[in-house]
């Protein structure tokens, strides 16, 4: 689906002179990974490059707490998958892919259907020589009672956007009948911990509009299951972290295992219990429940392909798995952006080789360039790859929440290429003259 390419039947078999890799997941590392190798391959017409998506525009997901409190609305931070297929030469096909049959090497994709339900797009196959799954994390319940009836997840813009409409809606109730509004997040890693502070940041830029009358008050409870927040962080950031969320008023409780949820709150193993309208679970990371039916190939208990540290699934050496949803064995990565990005960079290199000659991929490595937490735009750390920590306070700070942007804008600049990436920049600057820095619709 290109719209410089002739239409094509998607369900034809592969075309034995050109060699067909297919990327499934537009995200951090699939489209990254898809972008390159258009330019390279696809531009030239060496190989047919396919990225398949269910859905239909890319979100860097490092955002998405900024687009749950609806500090983040601006429409740069979407990237439509078609328009930058055509760009960039490569085709993009937007479905869900429910099985892969390996000995056709074919790739079921579920129905797209329209918002009412009805059909658009038939079940298709797609074939591939070689496949990259890119398919990326959910948070994990841990099979944990309630969860997924009673709590909202951010793992996604579609469930971002979800949590934003119920948030402004909540904080509309509460502000009419002044009565506080009370959330509870499960889970004090990157995700749950900067969601906290970016609540408090939307509710001060939203009482900017509230006629000079007293907003509600917000009670946000983080509950961590260990003795510390950020827990890939060194410890002092973990400290000065806790800090600042107290100081705007967040409940941190370390040591907090929750057992169950339910229509009005969370239970703990230690018999408490916290009582929240909004439930958030951002915590634990597994694959998307669609590997369970990815027949042989080995899995994880988190659902993620087992990889070899070339990438390759160490059942299917046609089959390569990058960032989230990928386990090296041997030698696992925590799953982050910069880990996703570095393996998208990776294939791009060494894929050209394996399509058109079968030269081997190399090994990956990683190389570890640090790790930047921002609390919107209160405070910020990181930590250099050696492990020294900066950031802190309202100067040092400001850098590691300059740093935090700048990781954004470096992939805007590789998906956009730098042109575009720099207009963008500058709407997103003139946008915030035009619109208030909180969503209000
Ligand atoms: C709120 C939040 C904050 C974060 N902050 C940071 C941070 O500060 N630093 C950091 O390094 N990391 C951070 N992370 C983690 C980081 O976002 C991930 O590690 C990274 O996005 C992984 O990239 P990926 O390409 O593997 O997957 P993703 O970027 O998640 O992309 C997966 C893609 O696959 C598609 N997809 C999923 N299932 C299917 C299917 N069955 N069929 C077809 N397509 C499918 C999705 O639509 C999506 O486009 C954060 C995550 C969250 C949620």
């Amino acid at each position: 689906m290109n719209q410089t390419a002739s239409p094509r039947d998607p369900s034809s078999p592969p075309q034995l002179h050109k060699p067909r890799l297919v990327i499934v997941g537009g995200g951090v590392a699939g489209l990254a990974l898809a972008t390159r190798l258009g330019d390279q391959l696809g531009r030239t017409g060496q190989a047919a490059i396919t990225l398949v998506d269910k859905s239909f525009a890319h979100v860097w997901k490092p955002m998405l707490h900024c687009f749950a409190a609806g500090t983040a609305q601006n429409e740069n931070d979407r990237i439509p998958f078609l328009p930058q297929a055509s760009r960039h030469h490569f085709e993009f096909w937007p479905g869900e892919i429910t099985a892969i049959d390996r000995e056709n090497r074919a790739l079921t994709l579920a129905p797209v259907r329209a918002a009412d339900g009805s059909e658009v797009l038939g079940e298709r196959m797609v074939h591939y020589d070689i496949v990259v799954l890119a398919i990326g994390s959910r948070a994990n319940d841990f099979g944990t009672p309630g969860i997924l009836e009673h709590c909202l997840f951010i793992d996604n813009f579609v469930e971002a956007n979800s949590f934003n409409e119920k948030f402004r809606m909540a904080l509309l109730r509460a502000f009419a009948d002044h009565e506080p509004l009370n959330i509870a997040i499960v889970g004090g890693g990157a995700t749950g911990t900067q969601l906290a502070a970016e609540l408090h940041k939307a509710l001060e830029l939203a009482a900017l509009y509230s006629f000079g009358q007293t907003p509600p008050t917000l009670n946000v409870t983080l509950l961590e299951a260990g003795t510390r927040i950020l827990p890939a962080f060194p410890e002092e950031v973990s400290a000065a972290a806790t800090k600042e969320l107290e100081a705007l008023g967040v409940t941190v409780r370390m040591n907090a295992m929750v057992t169950g949820a339910d229509a009005t709150g969370y239970t703990l193993r230690d018999g408490g219990r916290v009582d929240a309208e909004l439930r958030v679970w951002a915590a634990g990371v597994r694959a998307p429940a669609v590997t369970e039916r990815f027949g042989a190939l080995k899995l994880t208990r988190s659902g993620q392909v087992e990889v070899h540290p070339s990438l390759q699934s160490i059942d299917d050496d046609r089959f390569f798995a990058m960032g989230d949803c990928s386990f090296i064995v041997g030698n696992p990565v925590a799953p982050t952006a910069q880990a996703a990005r570095q393996q998208a960079h990776h294939l791009a290199r060494h894929l050209p080789a394996r399509l058109l000659a079968g030269t081997p991929v190399p090994d990956w490595t990683f190389r570890n360039k640090g790790a930047i937490v921002a609390l919107s735009d209160y405070n910020g750390w990181g930590t250099f790859s050696g492990g020294t920590v900066f950031g802190g306070g309202w100067f040092r700070g400001l850098s590691a929440r300059v740093g935090h942007l700048a990781l954004y804008r470096q992939h805007q600049f590789e998906i956009y290429g730098p042109w575009r990436g720099l207009l963008s920049m500058i709407t997103d600057g003139l946008d915030r003259f035009i619109r208030p820095a909180v969503r209000l619709d």
